[in-house]
């Protein structure tokens, strides 16, 4: 067992699947080739940062690493990574008294002529097929996108089978120089996803034997693209209606006035009536998102704001307001809650 996805991915066995996915979509958003450069380096870190994700994301996939892990750590060290935190301090001390102990590792390996054992690994590689692991990816779209359905090109990093070795991690009985070995070449890979009408948000797409290529005639593994719509500023949606709040002054609601109101749907004027109250809506029918046969409104609820920064003029009208207003909306409003 020559890689630690733990490691990998920077969590510990004792990690919540959730705790897993974050610390992924952190990762893979900082490897991720468009983010990180195209050098080989950084293709393998990405493909590997993916490969742990793809074996500790799933509970039985987690589940059959752990238990090798256990075990091959138990025979490399003579304890599982478990027991061999509490060992620790212990081992430590005897490492100090007896520097002899320093090397005492063993690899299967070590037991068999090399020869022998590279012949038995090759044989071994040759005769089990695997399954490819699966990719993830991710794309974000827009509301409007996500109500009219669209079509994202997105990058992906696929592993495929070595080409000069074919797989087998060695070419004339040396290691493939090509792969080091790993029997693997990764490559950037360009999909065109087509995304429906009406996804929702967070939703996986899964394009089948899209993955890692499989090993020795195993199958491909699948590619999962996840979709994160992004709400636009200032605008919400309900079904086909759009719903958008704007701001009015106290004396644009004693007065009115025609506000331009932005949505992604275009521009609008709405005139805002005489007398108008915080959290009063006004319906624009027919001006919402177009599906099909079908078309929504604009709701637009509007609030009442004041200035952050008022004149002193401004002040001494709102004095002179004070002084001469008859009206006692307190009580208006007692009344209505009864
Ligand atoms: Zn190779």
């Amino acid at each position: 067992m020559d890689k630690d996805y733990y490691k990998i991915l920077g969590v510990n066995e004792s990690d919540t699947a959730e705790n897993i996915k974050t610390a992924y979509r952190k990762l893979a958003r900082k490897w991720h080739p468009d983010v990180a450069g195209n050098s080989p380096d950084i293709l393998l870190k990405f493909k590997e940062i993916n490969e742990a994700y793809d074996i500790l994301s799933d509970k039985y996939k987690r589940e059959e690493y752990d238990k090798v892990r256990m075990f091959y750590d138990y025979a490399k060290n003579g304890s599982s990574s478990y027991e061999k935190k509490q060992t620790k301090e212990t081992e430590e001390k005897s490492y100090s008294s007896n520097p002899q102990n320093k090397s005492f590792s063993f690899k299967w390996g070590d037991f068999i002529p090399k020869k022998q054992a590279q012949q038995t690994y090759e044989k071994k590689e040759k005769s089990i097929s695997k399954r490819g692991i699966n990719i993830y990816a991710e794309v974000e779209i827009s509301l409007l996108e996500s109500i009219q359905g669209v079509k994202k090109v997105i990058n992906v990093v696929q592993t495929g089978v070595c080409p000069k070795c074919g797989g087998r991690k060695f070419v004339n009985g040396t290691l493939c120089q090509y792969c080091n070995g790993n029997g693997e070449h990764s490559k950037h890979k360009k999909f065109t996803v087509k995304i429906p009408a009406g996804i929702k948000n967070d939703s996986k797409i899964r394009l089948a034997n899209e993955g890692g290529a499989g090993i020795n005639g195993g199958q491909n593994g699948d590619l999962y693209i996840t979709v994160h719509i992004k709400e636009p500023y200032g605008c919400k949606t309900e079904g086909l209606n759009i719903i958008k709040t704007i701001a009015i002054t106290p004396y644009e609601a004693v007065l009115g006035t025609t506000a331009e109101i932005k949505t992604f749907e275009g521009k609008y004027s709405v005139k805002i009536p005489p007398l108008t109250q915080n959290g009063q809506k006004i319906r624009l029918s027919g001006c919402g998102i177009v599906q099909n046969e079908s078309v929504g409104d604009i709701i637009i609820v509007v609030e009442i704001r004041i200035p952050k920064t008022l004149t002193n003029e401004e002040i001494n009208l709102y004095k002179r307001l004070a002084e001469i207003s008859s009206a006692n909306i307190r009580d208006d409003f007692y009344d209505r809650q009864d």
